[in-house]
Order: C-alpha cells, then structure tokens, then sequence
C-alpha cells in the first residue's frame, strides 16, 4: 500500500499523463504547458533515461534528402510529401529559437546526399520549386561536385548540397528540454513502465508496477516504435538502426550530414570522428525488431562502407558501437491522433523525429484542450 503523502504528490491525480520522455514527449509536454499552464502535466517512463530513439540517433537536425523527397512524394503523394518537409524546416527553427546554438551544437553546416547515378538529377529543378515557398530558396538542392575531393569521398559520382540541413547532439538538446520541462513544472516519473490503461468515462487510469495506479483527464502516447501493445490498430513497424563511431581521426575533412541511398545510409562528422549509421535494407527482417543490440553482419557491413566510400585514404578504430529503434509504416507521415475521448498518440517519427517532434507537440496540445 502507498501513503498518504505518496498519493497526495508523486500519484496523485494530474490533467495530462504523458507515456514517453523522448522528443515527442517532452515537446507534446512543453506545448501544452506553455499553452495551458495551468494544466498538470506529467511524463512517465520505463527507463532511468529516454530510451529509444531520441538518445540513439545520428544527430541530424534532419531536412531530408533529394531522393528521400523525391521517394516520399512517388509514394504519398506532393500534399503530404510537402507537409511532412515544412514541419520538419519548421522544427529545426523552433529548436534554434529555443536553445542556443552552442549549448547543444548546433551546427549549420548543410546536408549532402551522394549519387551513384544522374537519375535523380533531372528531377531537381521540379523539387526546389516545390520546395521554394517552404525554404524561401530559389535552389535548396544543387549539385556541389567541388566538394567530393574537399570532403574526400570515393565512389560518388555526384554530390548534391542543401543548406537548410544541420547537425547537433541528442543528448544535450534532451538536457535542455528536460530543463525547460522543470522550469515549466512538468513532472517525471521515471523507471515506470504503464503496464495498462483503462479508460473510465469521467477520467482515464494508467496501472503501473507495484500496483500503484494514476489518474487523468487526458493521456497521451509518446511511445513511438514500442506502441503495439497499446495501438493495435496502428501500423508501426519496429525498425532497428545500427551505428558505428570512430576515435577521432587527424586531419579529417568530412564536414556535414551525409545521405545515401535514399537516406537507408547515413553519416556525419563529430568534431573529428565519424558516426555512420543504417544498412537496413541489407538486413530489413532481422531489423524489424524493438531489442536494442547490434549485429555482426551490420557491423562488418558499416565498416567496409566506411572503409570504402568515407574514408578510403584513412585508418580509422571504432570508439563505439550503438542501436536504436525507429517506428515506421508503409508512409512516412506521423500518427497524431485522438483515438478514443480522453486518448491521444503522437507516435511513428520514422527516422527524422528530431527535426518533427517540435512541430509535433504543437499539433498535439492543439488537439487535446484546442476544442474545449
Ligand atoms: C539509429 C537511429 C538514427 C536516427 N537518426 C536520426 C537523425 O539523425 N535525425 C532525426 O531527426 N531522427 C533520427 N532518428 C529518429 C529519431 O531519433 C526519432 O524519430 C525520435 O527520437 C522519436 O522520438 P520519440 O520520443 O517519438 O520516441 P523515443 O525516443 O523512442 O521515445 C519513446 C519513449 O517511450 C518510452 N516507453 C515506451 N513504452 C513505455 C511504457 N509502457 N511505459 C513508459 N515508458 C515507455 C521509451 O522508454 C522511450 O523513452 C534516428 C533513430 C534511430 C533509431
């Protein structure tokens, strides 16, 4: 049994329960707070940390690539391709006028795609007129052929530059929303997993361990790739990204995010090392799965990539080896839901959530209190 001073505080009723402390959780809870402060709001979470995607990913302060927009728009349609980009460009501004550059190295240093083929490149006018009302630029794709030799890339036969792409580290821009989330007296309960919920007509009641239990009006999931159990009828495909990041390396010259293969491939530098994730689609059954763990076969086959394309002239020793997990489905567009009176799901962030889940949240406090 709990006490008295338990249940007064730590589980004691709140307006909003928030399942996820990812981005998507923590900007869901930030909107609504700074909309709505008189809302308690709070944010539970089965691990000690966010664990998931937001602290195991690449760090793109992702845009998306030529054949990324390209693929998108063949597979969803322009409406929905175009959308999907001006959130994302949207994003990346609400986060620079959020934070800092420096405190959590934000770097604009544009985003690059290597080409194996000029079959896309016919396509790029198309695309940036498209894209000029969302970006403001007459070319936010053009062909930067100077910079393969600058970067020292092997086997690219073109390279494509897009200024509006930028990099920065998960891991200090989830400090600085948890930071913002104590100013705004958002509350965490963490290493709780939500075991059920059970929706009553005058509130909603998650079940924890221990049987502890806690009340709300409204609950929202933030849980992205680790949703089935609770959105059965949502398509969200688990999808595993494996990644590897070298010692730092003299003299590197790579500068920027890199894309391949319709962003299936991606790299970057970190100050002088190199992080290559992805390869996926060389493996896409095993990878369909939520267990964090690498694989011998990805590993070996994001090594000789690395070997090969970004660093051909260079040795280099592996300092980390890391996965995480992304949610995915036949589209690309999130799903940002009510799903029944008092449940909301902000979840399936694909592979570009820290670039949407700013936009994201904004959607979402509109949604849960916008017609009351
Ligand atoms: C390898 C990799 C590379 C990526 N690279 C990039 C990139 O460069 N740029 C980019 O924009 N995006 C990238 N992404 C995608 C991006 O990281 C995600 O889209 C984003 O982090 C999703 O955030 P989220 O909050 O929705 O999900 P998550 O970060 O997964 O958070 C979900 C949280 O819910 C918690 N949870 C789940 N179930 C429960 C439960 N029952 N009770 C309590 N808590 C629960 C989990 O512990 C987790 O902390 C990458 C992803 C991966 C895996």
């Amino acid at each position: 049994m709990n006490s008295i001073w338990e249940l007064e505080t730590f589980y004691r009723n709140r307006n909003v329960i928030i399942i996820g402390s990812g981005f998507t959780g923590l900007w869901t809870a930030i909107s609504i707070k700074e909309k709505y402060p008189e809302k308690s709001v709070l944010i539970i979470e089965r691990n000690s940390i966010p664990l998931g995607a937001s602290t195991r990913n690449a760090g793109f302060a992702c845009f998306g690539s030529l054949t990324e927009v390209i693929a998108d728009s063949q597979k969803m349609g322009w409406d929905k391709t175009l959308e999907l980009v001006e959130m994302r460009f949207r994003g990346l501004q609400k986060i620079q006028n959020y934070f800092h550059r420096s405190d959590i190295d934000f770097e604009l240093s544009g985003g690059f795609e290597i080409l194996d083929s000029d079959h896309s490149l016919g396509m790029m006018d198309e695309v940036n007129e498209k894209l000029k009302s969302i970006t403001g630029i007459p070319e936010t794709y053009f062909l930067n052929q100077n910079k393969i030799k600058e970067f020292g890339l092997n086997k690219c036969d073109f390279l494509i530059e897009n200024p509006c792409e930028g990099s920065l580290h998960s891991g200090k821009l989830l400090q600085k929303l948890l930071e913002k989330s104590q100013e705004l007296k958002i509350e965490f309960l963490f290493g709780m997993e939500v075991k059920s919920v059970v929706e009553h007509d005058n509130d909603i009641e998650v079940h924890l361990p221990k049987g502890v239990s806690i009340k709300g009006e409204k609950l929202i999931y933030c849980t992205n790739a680790f949703s089935t159990e609770f959105l059965k009828e949502e398509e969200i495909i688990p999808a595993r990204g494996q990644i590897i990041l070298t010692e730092p390396i003299e003299g590197l010259r790579l500068k920027g995010t890199f894309h391949y293969e319709e962003g299936f491939y991606y790299f970057r530098n970190v100050g002088n090392r190199v992080l290559l994730g992805g390869g996926r689609n060389k493996d896409f059954k095993t990878e369909e799965t939520t267990l964090l763990a690498t694989t011998g076969f990805l590993q070996n086959h994001l090594e000789k990539f690395l070997k090969e394309i970004i660093l051909p002239d260079q040795d280099f020793i592996i300092a980390l080896r890391w996965s995480g997990i992304m949610a995915m489905g036949a589209e690309k567009t999130p799903i940002v839901k009510k799903i029944s009176t008092r449940q909301f799901c902000a979840v399936r962030l694909s592979g570009m959530g820290v670039a949407l889940a700013p936009e994201i949240g904004e959607v979402m406090s509109s949604m849960v209190y916008g017609q009351d």
